[in-house]
């Protein structure tokens, strides 16, 4: 079993875990990623921290664990016979392996942020380099293990971070590996949360295009001149279908004056949340229910066209809309494909997204563990 560490970087929070090969997450870390406090240098100190923090957690738990993280560096002292020694291998400096993913426009190659929407003032930030500024100052980390097991004394730790992509492709890359996806190659994923992201999986790999933009699924257009989107374009899935938008359709309905159980709500100054609107929809309030089928049905439409232009096996749901469930989103969402698609695209299976707020740290650590080098 090999071990290494995830990173999500978050609007909110940076979450971290020590990940293993068969994707089960331990010695869980989030600290806020507070992004208008201190710039993009801060927050790679902060994405640093979240890695000492996991070591330390992790070391308390086994000591023995640094081992199993990542891989021991090839040398000439570290050939195939002497791999197999484990005190030799415990006296060389030994590669902690890290993966990031991270929100925006990522350029992998190099490492880094051309641009993110939630992280103002970020353009052309290369943040691989500001994490491994930070890591390399981590180097040296001691075990906290006070030491029971002599082979770690004088240890040295190497701290790599072996790959950065785009937060959605990351999670993709987890639902793949250890969720929803596992046994299917060619798959299109969703996540609903403030926007709607949107990953490819095509024969096995995630999927960027020719230059890293593939995937922006949560940007195909539903309705021509419909909503304002984020993005600048009008009638995006994500116009309609993000947790922002959801609630602001809703609350223009509840302006016509229709009765509705959410209109207390309202009065009481409280912003509404999807959460509220679902279980008003479960309640059998007209206006949430009315929100969820269109909701679904623009999610239906969009998955027309994927089906279409990709052929999946599966599309994945994922993010906190997702939630909402089966009759109130998902039976919408196959109605509308079956619908409108040619017979075998509609073929396409609709799941729900398995790893939930973990697919990121996962799909991260498989970064690591599956990437042929450091990731600049
Ligand atoms: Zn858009």
């Amino acid at each position: 079993m090999e071990y290494s560490i995830g990173v999500d970087l978050g609007g909110t929070d940076i979450k971290a875990g020590l990940v293993s090969s068969v994707g089960d997450i331990s010695c869980r870390v989030a600290l806020p990623t507070d992004v208008d406090v201190g710039g993009p240098k801060v927050v790679a100190a902060r994405i640093a921290e979240t890695v000492r923090q996991v070591l330390v957690k992790a070391e308390t738990a086994d000591p023995h664990v640094i081992s199993k993280l990542g891989k021991a560096p090839q040398s000439p002292l570290n050939n195939a016979k002497e791999a197999n020694d484990e005190c030799r291998r415990h006296d060389d400096t030994h590669e902690v392996w890290i993966g990031l993913g991270a929100p925006g426009l990522i350029i992998a190659e190099t490492g880094v942020v051309h641009f993110s929407p939630n992280f103002p003032g970020w353009t052309d930030i290369p943040l691989v380099d500001y994490v491994n500024a930070e890591l390399a100052k981590l180097r040296l980390l001691k075990t906290t293990a006070s030491d029971h097991s002599q082979t770690h004394r004088g240890e040295k730790y190497k701290l790599v971070l072996r790959g950065m992509d785009n937060d959605v492709n990351a999670m993709t890359l987890g639902e793949l590996r250890h969720g929803a996806g596992v046994g299917y190659k060619n798959i299109a994923a969703l996540t609903l949360g403030t926007g709607v992201g949107g990953g490819v999986v095509i024969d096995g790999q995630v999927y960027h295009g020719s230059q890293n933009t593939a995937g922006e699924l949560g940007h195909t257009i539903v309705e021509p001149n419909g909503r304002y989107c984020g993005c600048g374009n009008q009638g995006c899935l994500e116009a309609y279908a993000g947790a922002k938008n959801i609630v602001e359709r809703t609350q223009e309905k509840i302006e016509t004056g229709r009765s509705t159980i959410l209109a207390e709500a309202i009065q009481n100054g409280t912003p509404l949340t999807p959460r509220q609107i679902a279980e008003a929809a479960h309640a059998g309030d007209e206006i949430a229910m009315e929100i969820f089928a269109e909701t679904g049905r623009y999610i239906g439409i969009a998955l027309t066209s994927i089906a279409h232009i990709l052929n999946p096996q599966i599309a994945i749901i994922g993010g906190g809309i997702a939630e909402a469930g089966e009759k109130l989103l998902f039976e919408p969402i196959r109605a509308e494909l079956s619908k409108r698609a040619m017979d075998i695209p509609a073929r396409m299976k609709i799941m729900k997204a398995h790893l939930g707020n973990d697919a990121g740290i996962v799909g991260a650590a498989m970064l690591a563990l599956e990437s042929e080098k450091p990731a600049v």
